[in-house]
């Protein structure tokens, strides 16, 4: 991470985003630490989803009527965004789907599906979301693979020497978060994909955590498949992206089949279109490509690194707090290494509690799995608190956690 770059002052854009400007429960300022399973939208998003809805708005790619062509217009510059925002070789690869979710389990079906027999191996993290877990785990029964999992190391990291034991001929795919939804390890992405290649393994790279805060280059990490959200880096919900290789991409039959991703259909059946259309079947989610577009505008305006950088400031500022209070356990790595989130038990007290009461005093945080249940298993507990940060979030409002949290778990002992 570059700390070397200029400081980013939060509050020169906290009245871009008006649900931080408010007070709840008993006129307690509210303070979001939740941004690592939804961020907020600033008034730029709303506003163009507003415009869109207001004066744009009709069906994409399939009337020659005005609206129709302005929507299909604003649709696909918002693709350009997205593919200059991650710097993809050909606009054609990065494909409009809900949301991580989806994209992952478009390709554990329309790659998987074809790739995947009995026996083969696909190779996940053992920190991985459940979204990059079930779809494999579904692609295993049907097909008869094995799904297997890398461990992390005593410092909180990817094992990265497990993962050479386990990568071996029969490793078809391996599957892995560039940044852990719950230790903010961050993982060496185009050493991993070079890995898998050296054993001929495909790669699905989850980004979810990592394209919201630091730069991607999707041609640095050379993965097959990469994968993010739009709700979690300023955008609406209900739109994410499947990046691939156009190769790739090219060779995988369609998941969905409806409107739009054909080209030619009979009695006797189909042919589907070309690329991004045939991955896009149905009415896609046209607002919210538009709003994810005005997100991408709005990042870009702050640029990457200093978001990157204050994040890892108010990580620092938050170890430093929370770490002095008795009991309690930091997930994961040390401050100086990892992304923007911690992740805690504090023993004897449920997460769930914690969360209840510091919620009580506005502050919002994530208590139970953060759907990473397998990861949790393996470090013998059911539930963790995690305050997830984003570059709106200030170290005033880490300092006020620190004090609340202090209270809440000496209340709760
Ligand atoms: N992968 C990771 C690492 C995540 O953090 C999340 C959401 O929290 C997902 C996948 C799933 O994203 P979505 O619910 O937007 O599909």
């Amino acid at each position: 991470m570059d700390i070397t770059q200029t400081k980013f002052d939060p509050s020169a854009v906290r009245d871009d985003f008006p649900i931080l400007n408010q007070r709840i429960h008993r006129d307690r300022q509210l303070i979001y630490f939740d941004s690592g399973a939804s961020s907020q939208r600033p008034q730029s998003v709303l506003d163009a989803m507003d415009e869109c809805y207001h004066r744009t708005y009709a069906n994409v790619h399939r009337g020659i009527h005005c609206l129709s062509e302005q929507a299909t217009d604003q649709y696909e510059q918002a693709r350009a965004r997205v593919q200059s925002f991650i710097n993809a070789p050909n606009n054609n690869e990065v494909i409009f789907t809900s949301g991580t979710t989806a994209s992952i389990n478009l390709v554990a079906h329309a790659w998987g599906n074809e790739h995947i027999k009995a026996g083969d191996e696909i190779l996940l993290t053992i920190f991985e979301h459940h979204s990059n877990i079930i779809p494999w785990q579904q692609l295993a029964v049907r097909t008869g693979a094995k799904v297997r999992f890398v461990g992390v190391n005593d410092q909180g990291e990817l094992d990265l020497e497990d993962l050479q034991r386990q990568l071996n001929a029969n490793t078809k795919m391996l599957a892995f978060a560039a940044i852990s939804n719950v230790l903010g390890t961050t993982t060496p992405v185009s050493e991993i994909v070079q890995l898998a290649k050296t054993v001929g393994a495909t790669t699905l790279v989850d980004a979810a955590q990592s394209v919201p805060h630091e730069a991607t280059d999707v041609q640095v990490w050379d993965a097959d498949f990469v994968t993010f959200s739009g709700h979690k880096m300023l955008g609406p919900s209900g739109v994410g992206i499947l990046w691939g290789k156009q190769a790739i991409l090219e060779s995988m039959p369609p998941f969905l089949g409806g409107g739009s991703m054909i080209d030619q259909v009979t009695t006797d059946g189909f042919t589907p279109g070309e690329l991004p259309a045939k991955f896009e079947a149905g009415t896609p989610p046209i607002v919210e490509a538009i709003g994810l577009g005005a997100a991408i505008d709005y990042l870009n305006s702050i640029k990457m690194a200093p978001i990157a950088q204050h994040e890892h400031e108010l990580v620092k500022a938050s170890y430093a707090v929370i770490s002095k209070i008795d009991g309690l356990r930091i997930l994961g790595p040390n401050a100086n290494d990892r992304a923007g989130m911690v992740s805690f038990v504090v023993e004897g007290v449920s997460p769930q509690d914690i969360s209840i009461l510091l919620d009580q005093q506005g502050i919002a945080i994530r208590a139970g799995h953060h759907c990473a249940m397998p990861l949790h298993q393996s470090l013998g507990i059911r539930a963790s608190c995690r305050a997830s940060f984003y570059f709106y979030n200030t170290l005033d409002e880490v300092a006020q956690f620190g004090e609340a949290l202090t209270k809440v778990v000496a209340r709760l002992r």
